[in-house]
């Protein structure tokens, strides 16, 4: 058969029905770029130039711009770029940072790296963000900063958060580490704190092919000093008026992000047509109030980094196993809460501290909601679903009868 023949039978209207669906797929997204990114790379290489340079500075104007901000600053990781800003506003043993526990490991772990103390704030259980009518019990006298994480592509109460920490006289980080382009009240992720911080770790938003991260502010007395952190607190070469880490944004992964960042609004209007076909199919089946269905937010333009429904009656294990049995994947994002780790145990939190979070860390399950994914992928995650649960059921009214 030939290639054309090949491809005609790929686009026919007699697709192979879907027999699986994975959570993930970064491949597809970005191989239609990989032409331009691969010649561009070859250039890197001919270049010699690996480590900062135009490409980096083409990122981090895009980047500032995206995110409606004066500056921003490369860097290797979103982890590190919390940490940075954390280092660059003076956040040291002693002080407390208010963050939530129903987050990733890296918002945490960026402020006890620094000695200081993480105070754990529960969540809305509707937003899975931090819920800001708890901060003003939790601040003391060592209450330095809040670090709201705007959890899965959707932005966390800030003008609440804001007006607490100006009473206060607070900094805020905002973790937006899953909400790159994401907005709230119309002003976008990393704008409305006083620093920002990104990931560009291949599963995020805007994904890269390795890790990096970017740090976003209109201060720029701070951006200075996180990009003189991020080079060993350098300034001038081989100057060091305090100590900094290694933490310098590569060309390469600058020029794949530059040639994405054109995509960056296509992605995002993509897996909100995707959310919005979840929610249609799973108000069609009834299952929209069971489930937990994540709702649109008049306040907040939700980039969808994940599609996370709360499967309640203890029943989440077993319909995740369910569906793996279908070929379809999920996962729990968390299913372990910062104050119940191994490595926090000092802090001195126990189970029950934070009803609402330990109760989304039991109930969570994120579903596949990549761009790419196709309206028939999607039915059939939302078929598995139906029978899933559905199984359950007979299966409870057999052991009741
Ligand atoms: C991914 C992520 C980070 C860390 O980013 P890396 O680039 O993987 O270091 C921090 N916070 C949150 C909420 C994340 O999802």
């Amino acid at each position: 058969m030939s290639k054309e023949a090949t491809v005609e039978f790929a686009s026919s209207s007699h697709p192979v029905p879907v027999q699986s669906v994975p959570l993930l797929d970064v491949k597809r997204g970005n191989q239609p770029l990989l032409d331009p990114i691969m010649q561009t790379l070859r250039e890197i290489c001919e270049s010699g130039w690996f480590i900062g340079g135009p490409h980096c500075q083409n990122l981090e104007a895009l980047v500032a711009e995206n995110c409606d901000t004066e500056l921003a600053v490369g860097c290797a990781s979103g982890s590190d770029a919390l940490l940075l800003a954390l280092m660059a506003l003076d956040i040291k043993r002693g002080d407390e940072v208010i963050v939530p526990s129903f987050t990733f490991f890296a918002s945490v772990s960026a402020i006890t790296r620094l000695g200081a103390t993480p105070v754990f704030v529960d969540i809305d259980p509707r937003t899975f963000n931090m819920n800001p009518a708890l901060l003003p019990d939790l601040i003391t006298e060592s209450t330095r900063a809040i670090m709201p994480v705007h959890l899965f592509g959707r932005c966390a109460d800030m003008m609440a958060i804001n007006e607490i920490a100006r009473q206060h006289d607070l900094r805020v980080i905002e973790d937006a580490a899953q909400s790159i382009g994401a907005s709230y009240e119309g002003r976008r992720a990393c704008s409305m704190g006083d620093v920002g911080c990104l990931s560009f770790y291949p599963t995020k938003n805007l994904g890269g092919f390795g890790d990096a991260g970017m740090v976003a502010t209109n201060n720029g007395e701070l951006a200075a000093r996180i990009r003189r952190l991020a080079n060993h607190g350098m300034e001038p070469r081989y100057y060091h008026s305090e100590v900094g880490i290694n933490s310098r944004l590569d060309a390469m992964q600058a020029a794949i992000l530059g040639i994405k960042m054109a995509q960056l609004q296509r992605y995002s209007v993509m897996r909100q047509r995707n959310a919005n076909t979840y929610r249609k199919l799973l108000v069609a089946r009834g299952l929209a109030s069971y489930l937990c269905v994540p709702e649109d937010d008049a306040h907040c333009d939700h980039v969808w980094n994940q599609f996370t429904i709360r499967i309640p009656d203890g029943r989440r294990d077993e319909i995740r196993q369910q569906l793996a049995d279908r070929g379809i994947g999920s996962e729990i994002y968390y299913p372990v809460p910062m104050h119940q780790q191994e490595c926090f145990a000092r802090l001195g939190y126990h189970t029950g501290s934070l009803p609402e979070t330990e109760r989304a860390a039991g109930e969570v399950l994120s579903l596949p909601i990549f761009p790419e994914l196709t309206t028939a992928e999607i039915q059939y995650v939302v078929d598995g679903l139906t029978e899933a649960l559905s199984a359950g059921q007979d299966y409870s009214r057999r052991l009741a009868s």
